[in-house]
């Protein structure tokens, strides 16, 4: 339970928003991705940074 940081900045998620509907963004720990709250897209991290590409985004399962 040590791994508490987070996985981008705050400052960082603060300014950043969904691309494809400029939703609000939260962190996803299990499989590291930045999550659309309205959509439901996940923009994965890779190394510590988020790929924030619609092509590359986990579309919502439904
Ligand atoms: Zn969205």
């Amino acid at each position: 339970m040590t791994n508490e940081e987070p996985l981008v900045s705050a400052e960082l998620l603060a300014i950043m928003q969904c691309p494809a509907c400029a939703g609000e963004l939260s962190e996803r720990r299990e499989k590291p991705a930045l999550v659309c709250a309205d959509c439901g897209r996940a923009y994965p991290i890779r190394e510590g940074i988020p790929v924030m590409l619609v092509e590359e985004a986990e579309e919502p399962a439904s």
